[in-house]
């Protein structure tokens, strides 16, 4: 059962691109109109895997976890995690930047939340609430950035979206090494108080010499873990390895009961078991909130897991 079934519409309006790599490119972000999707039944509640490998424990302060990196340092930008694919992440005092706002056919709770900006990786009803209709699961008037053109396709490149925020777009297919998944998504990656994040949406392969090159020199890096629909757990170990500059490491795109309607999507472990095999330090953290500077990320890659928000 495919968990992606129709690219949706948006009401985008206005972002008004402008390029800032150069390219010549310049238009109106497209509304498409789309299919609703069918429901989906869900499973049996998959079995929670025993876990085999003693994890470090880093609960509830966010303060504590950073006095572990840096014992110095103040907190600059706060990511937020909602869920499934949806974050925030905020400068302080900066623009309040949501990626991948789902449906409310997830039953995370984090939505509606407030954004000034809210960035889509896809038109699939896990990451894109304004395909189906659900602008409202979006509060405070953002701008709404639709990455892809009338063709389809990503438009890729660096792009101005307001004052403060550049994003750069990157291709990627959505379709994994057994089939899953469909069509294409856009990799985000931007900067906010000196630290390049990325977020991978619902990637289905490792990437390629030249995605690596768009994406940056990467310190946070969001990215799908669960397979089925995208890379899995192993090949997100890989992915990470692509990205040497990469610090925090913070999976998404998991199996949680409850909550994520699509049992085929693997939980979290097999991903920090193999990051630990890796050598990796993973903190699961209980936040929902974690807060970041440049000087205070770590020295290798760390895993970072996160409590979606309850409200
Ligand atoms: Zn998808
Ligand atoms: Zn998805």
């Amino acid at each position: 059962m495919c968990h992606c079934q129709a690219n949706g519409s948006i009401e985008a309006r206005r972002w008004d691109p402008e390029r800032v790599d150069g390219g010549g490119w310049v238009g109106i972000v497209r509304t498409v109109l789309g299919k609703l999707p069918k429901r989906f039944a869900t499973g049996e509640p998959r079995e929670q895997k025993e876990r085999e490998v003693k994890r470090m424990k880093s609960v509830a302060v966010v303060g504590a976890m950073l006095l572990m990196v840096c014992p110095l340092v103040t907190a600059d930008v706060t990511v937020g995690y909602l869920g499934h694919s949806c974050f925030t992440v905020q400068a302080e005092g900066g623009l309040l930047i949501l990626i991948d706002p789902y449906a409310d056919y997830l039953p995370y709770p984090g939505l509606p939340t407030t954004a000034d900006v809210v960035l889509i990786t896809h038109g699939h009803i896990d990451h894109c609430a304004h395909c189906y209709g659900q602008k409202d699961r979006v509060e405070g008037d953002p701008t709404v950035v639709w990455p892809f053109g009338t063709d389809g396709r990503v438009r890729e490149g660096s792009w101005k979206i307001i004052e403060g925020l550049s994003v750069r777009f990157v291709e990627a297919t959505h379709v994994t090494a057994s089939g899953g998944g469909q069509g294409s998504v856009c990799l985000f990656s931007f900067v906010q108080d000196g630290i390049r994040f990325a977020h991978l949406g619902d990637l289905g392969r490792t990437l390629s010499e030249a995605q690596i090159a768009a994406l940056g020199d990467v310190q946070v890096l969001l990215i799908p873990v669960g397979g089925a629909y995208t890379i899995d757990a192993a090949e997100a170990i890989a992915v990470v390895k692509q990205l040497p500059s990469v610090r925090v490491v913070i999976p998404m795109h998991y199996y949680v009961e409850g909550y994520c309607p699509w049992p085929d999507i693997a939980p979290v472990d097999g991903f920090l078991d193999l990051a630990i095999a890796e050598g990796w330090t993973v903190r699961e953290s209980e936040v929902a909130e974690l807060s970041l500077s440049a000087e205070s990320l770590p020295d290798q890659a760390e895993v970072w897991t996160m409590t979606f928000a309850e409200k």
